[in-house]
């Protein structure tokens, strides 16, 4: 299918920017990212320059900084952002925190939060997760007890995903043990250079340091720093998850599968295997393509299905590329990229946690079974 004219140059202007202004390092280090989290030391500098340029946060309304491209322009410059290498930007403050604080902020919360998260000066994770509240999240503990203009915390949060690189956390605690467990929680941005705040690492079984557990020992936070009520904080988490659950995952899986397919050789077991995922995310892309016009309840629903059919997808080409550096190996690689065998296992590793965060795909299966059976 011919692209309309219009489409045709945008995406030209696109490769034209990434051929110009991705800086090589950068484009390398994407290449061989073994997380969807990107390390800082890419993902801010590219963040940088994808700001000066205007393009830093798509999503965003224009008067915000946004670009005010339309979907599929968005998704035209994700698929050859993806396609040229280009290191992934940190969803936690982007795609995350950012759309809340538009929706729930004072105008001071969004005038202070908003540039520092778009210029990349905040770093931002998310204390969701407890020791003992995972799936169950409502069930909570972290408590913020009132003093004066501040709530003082104590208790621990943990899998914090680049609390040791983040100057900012958004977070969710409990400020009242009355009724129901949801009508107790309110939703906090917290400086993580307050006094009494601790991170400890947690190494993966990939080996790597992206995980952590986060202890506050009487860490005072000012009653200016939370966002939405008190005592409603899940009414804004919930409104946060439809970002983090949701979005583009076709762009960077059809730019994996085709580099897969330029290393899969002539296999034609592999090669058949190969395009039958580029059956599935064809699938996945019309979906999620279809997604950005719905809203409220029906947009949680997309999010539960994109978020289930984006990071299974993901897995399975994960476990394609083991299988073929496999094969590589084997030959002794033979005309294989070194990107390939550098990347193919970790990648696999980390990927495996993905069914897990955002909420467990179980769960999102819950979820979608709630909202289409009732
Ligand atoms: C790599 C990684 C990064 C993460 N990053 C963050 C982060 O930055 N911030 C944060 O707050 N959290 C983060 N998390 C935590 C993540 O959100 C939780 O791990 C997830 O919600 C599952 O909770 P749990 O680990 O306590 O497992 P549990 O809730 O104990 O679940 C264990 C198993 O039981 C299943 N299960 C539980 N309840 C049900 C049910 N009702 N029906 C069917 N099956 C069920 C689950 O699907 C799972 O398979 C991260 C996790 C990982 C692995």
């Amino acid at each position: 299918m011919t692209e309309p004219d219009d489409l045709a140059a945008f995406r030209a202007e696109v490769r034209e920017f990434l051929r110009d202004s991705l800086p090589p390092e950068l484009a390398r280090a994407g290449r061989r990212a073994t997380s969807v989290f990107s390390h800082p030391d890419h993902s801010i500098p590219w963040q940088k320059i994808l700001t000066a340029k205007g393009w830093g946060a798509i999503d965003w309304p224009v008067e915000y900084g946004g670009t005010g491209w339309t979907p599929m322009q968005k998704y035209i410059f994700s698929a050859e952002c993806a396609r040229a290498g280009a290191p992934n930007l940190l969803p936690q403050g982007l795609k995350m925190v950012a759309p809340v604080l538009m929706h729930y902020g004072t105008d001071e919360q969004k005038a202070y939060f908003l540039p520092r998260i778009l210029s990349g000066e905040h770093y931002w994770c998310q204390g969701f997760s407890e020791p003992g509240s995972g799936s169950d999240l409502a069930s909570l503990k972290l408590k913020a007890e009132r003093d004066g203009d501040h709530y003082v915390l104590n208790g621990s949060k943990i899998w914090t995903t680049h609390a040791h690189f983040a100057n900012w956390m958004f977070a969710l605690v409990r400020t009242s043990s009355e009724g129901k467990p949801q009508a107790g929680i309110s939703f906090l941005l917290i400086d993580m250079a307050t006094p009494g705040l601790k991170v400890d690492p947690i190494i993966s079984l990939a080996g790597e340091h992206e995980l952590n557990q986060v202890f506050f020992d009487n860490v005072r936070v000012p009653v200016a720093n939370r966002l939405g009520e008190e005592n409603d904080g899940w009414s804004v988490a919930k409104y946060l998850l439809t970002f983090e659950r949701g979005g583009r995952y076709a762009p960077g899986l059809f730019a994996q599968l085709a580099k897969l397919e330029g290393e899969a050789g002539d296999d034609p077991v592999l090669q058949e295997r190969l395009r039958r995922e580029k059956v599935t995310l064809e699938a996945l892309e019309a979906l999620e393509l279809k997604s950005i016009n719905a809203s409220g309840a029906k947009s949680a629903l997309y999010a539960s299905v994109l978020k289930v059919q984006g990071t299974e997808a993901a897995q399975r080409i994960d476990t394609l590329a083991c299988e073929i550096a496999g094969l590589a190996g084997w030959a002794e690689a033979d005309g294989q990229s070194p990107d390939l065998l550098a990347t193919a296992l970790p990648r696999y590793l980390n990927g495996r946690a993905a069914t897990i965060y955002a909420g467990s795909n179980e769960i999102q299966r819950d979820l979608i079974a709630r909202a289409v059976l009732g």
